[in-house]
């Protein structure tokens, strides 16, 4: 196949040997069918009739969009998205069996102007970051690529090689060798030199149950890196920040954080709600700056299972709103929701519980609290008028 001969052709003459509808049998191909991750080349078919999108389906079998009457086609390649494609694939090569010899396990590929590995194995961000690094320096010192056929069973001869042999079926496989550091059974197309890759950049990371590296090349990679670098100055610089000490800034601001997330549980736990009376009715209340949300959520749903009461609490820090009532009371839902809506905001809850959000939850507390009030009097009234 040409894709593989000259895999910087961008255009070839050929001869149309077949036809069954909108598929051609073709004498050769530039167009890479696709597999291994690399997505199918994109290109058009010219006729003397016009020019028609195309592409190899496999077997030399292309589905042309237009009818082709002629004995042979030009084919011309998207050769922007395929050189973008064949600089990717590399560089996925070269990253990887960094990340294998760490113990990093393969699982899917899908190439792209952002492309993604999915991989298995003990991979710490370290591994990445350093991977991410060496295979930069790669670039930089424009290892070659070369591809190359061997039988199948003279796979025992190359013992680095990178093979999922139980997946291959042919006789024949093809081994792409980055200078010095990788062999891989592929059938994807690949650079020259990994200078041609220009620059690589990680732009995600997962590392959860699910493990993904998602990267991109050349000049993208060279404006991420920048832009990543920017931003983290600019986040620094604008705090007075120098950046050498930007992990101990980053880890005191955690340490700090944990520390005022323990002192809100603690307040949660012991403040105390006010309580005002109003007919049969206890309306507890309570506003903090700083607290912790659940903490506060268990206390105000223990009073309302025991009591003939409504609390109502906001944080200021979270804008956030919430009332639990006694079951008698569901009517108060209703009342809640209404206030948040005419204030702006937005809530929803289950059972006999209710938060929403809110820009002033100290003064939501407070009208809420007078609403619930009068409403209370209002229905008691309605029932006197009635005996
Ligand atoms: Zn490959």
């Amino acid at each position: 196949m040409l894709y593989y001969q000259e895999p910087y052709r961008k255009e070839v003459e050929v001869k149309i040997l077949k036809r069954e509808g909108n598929r051609y049998l073709l004498s050769d191909t530039i167009l890479y069918p696709g597999g291994g991750g690399q997505p199918a080349d994109r290109g058009y078919a010219i006729c003397s009739n016009g020019k028609f999108e195309m592409r190899h389906m496999g077997n030399l079998w292309h589905e042309i969009g237009g009818d082709c009457r002629d004995e042979k086609i030009k084919i011309i390649l998207d050769w922007e998205y395929r050189y973008y494609l064949m600089r990717s694939h590399t560089a996925e090569h070269a990253f990887f069996r960094i990340l294998e010899n760490e113990g990093a396990r393969m699982g899917k590929v899908a190439l792209g102007e952002i492309s993604s590995i999915i991989f298995e194995g003990d991979v710490s961000l370290e591994d990445i970051m350093e991977a991410e690094r060496k295979v930069r320096n790669m670039i930089k010192e424009g290892r070659k690529v070369r591809a190359f056929w061997i039988d199948k069973k003279e796979v025992r001869n190359y013992p680095q090689l990178r093979i999922k042999i139980e997946r291959i079926k042919d006789d024949r496989i093809r081994i792409v060798e980055i200078e010095d550091h990788d062999l891989s059974a592929c059938k994807g197309v690949h650079v020259r030199n990994l200078s041609e890759i220009e620059d690589f950049c990680v732009v995600g990371v997962r590392l959860g149950k699910k493990k993904e590296v998602k990267f991109v090349v050349g000049e993208m990679a060279r404006e991420k890196h920048f832009e990543y670098s920017q931003k983290l100055r600019k986040l620094m610089w604008e705090r007075n920040q120098s950046m050498d000490s930007i992990e101990s800034y980053i880890g005191n601001l955690e340490r700090e954080n944990v520390e005022l997330n323990e002192f809100a549980k603690r307040i949660s736990n012991v403040v105390d709600f006010q309580i005002e009376q109003c007919g049969e009715l206890k309306i507890y209340s309570l506003y903090l700056p700083f607290g912790d949300y659940k903490v506060l959520q268990r206390r105000a749903m223990e009073i309302a299972n025991q009591e003939d009461a409504v609390i109502f609490y906001g944080l200021g820090e979270k804008s956030v709103v919430c009332v639990a009532y006694n079951s008698r009371y569901q009517w108060v839902k209703d009342e809640f929701l209404k206030l948040l809506r005419m204030r702006g905001g937005r809530g929803g809850g289950k059972g006999n519980f209710v938060s929403g959000s809110d820009r002033d939850p100290e003064s939501f507390v407070q009208e809420a609290k007078k609403i619930i009030c009068d409403k209370l009097i209002q229905l008691d009234g309605g029932e006197n008028g009635a005996h």
